[in-house]
């Protein structure tokens, strides 16, 4: 993160948002025939499609746990995601989001309910200008969701940041790399719980509270649009 740009000006940010500002936000569940759930979200220019199998029994055997079943996620950028091709193939980046994405899913799964079992979330960045993390967990809850696994609730993923010492919501490409702070979070809007919490750069207690008041907020607008889009197929369906 460097800090050369002017990334706000007269309260406005680049993409013209307010400091409070998420991205226009898609999302929509059950866009995959093959899988047994599917969800697709979008924040901005960062679109990811997210598969969910399973539960089905888990190979090789001695992963498996006797008590409950586990959640493998596969975090993969597409090589026509970013501006220079990403060269194909797993990553240090893409295993580290893949576990930190299965432990926030794992959370609202009732995984006790499938022993010896494995649910597999792919979640497929095929745009990238930031926060794709994020966007891939809301589209993975909505596969989730989408595929009947009994859960919790959702989880729902924006970042706050830091840019020009002023902290704000949800950045974008630019921000991200010019700003100051990256700040992902996950959480479980019906019972408060954050199951993800990551940050890139520096800050201090009274900085970190104002963005993480703004991530929660944030999320709670993405559950919103989850919501939404897992009622349009499901009001579909019956
Ligand atoms: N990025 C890229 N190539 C890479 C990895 C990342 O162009 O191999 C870009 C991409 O736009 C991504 C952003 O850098 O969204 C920020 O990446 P970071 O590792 O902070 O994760 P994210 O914010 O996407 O969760």
């Amino acid at each position: 993160m460097s800090e050369d740009k002017e990334l706000l000006k007269d309260g406005k940010r680049i993409d013209g948002r307010a400091k409070d500002e998420l991205r226009d936000m898609e999302a929509e569940a059950g866009i995959l025939k093959r899988a047994d759930g599917s969800g697709y979200f979008r924040m901005g220019g960062t679109e990811v499609i997210a598969s969910v199998f399973g539960p089905r029994e888990l190979h090789p055997k001695h992963k498996q746990k006797p008590q409950r079943g586990i959640i493998q996620c596969r975090y993969n950028l597409a090589p026509f995601s970013v501006d220079d091709r990403k060269r194909p193939g797993p990553s240090r980046r893409g295993k580290e989001i893949g576990k930190v994405a299965e432990g926030a899913l794992s959370s609202i799964v009732f995984l006790e309910e499938f022993p010896t079992a494995t649910i597999d979330v792919y979640m497929e960045v095929i745009s990238a200008d930031a926060g794709t993390r994020c966007v891939a967990l809301n589209a993975g809850a909505i596969a989730l969701a989408d595929a009947g696994i009994p859960m919790k609730g959702l989880i729902s993923s924006c970042a706050a940041g830091k840019i020009e010492d002023t902290p704000v919501l949800d950045l974008k490409g630019e921000e991200d790399k010019d700003g100051q702070v990256d700040l992902p979070i996950a959480m479980n809007i019906e019972t408060g719980e954050i199951t993800l919490l990551q940050m890139d750069g520096m800050t201090d207690i009274d900085e970190m509270d104002k963005m993480l008041d703004l991530a929660i907020d944030g999320c709670e607008k993405v559950a919103e649009k989850q919501r939404e889009a897992l009622m349009e197929t499901f009001g579909d369906k019956k």
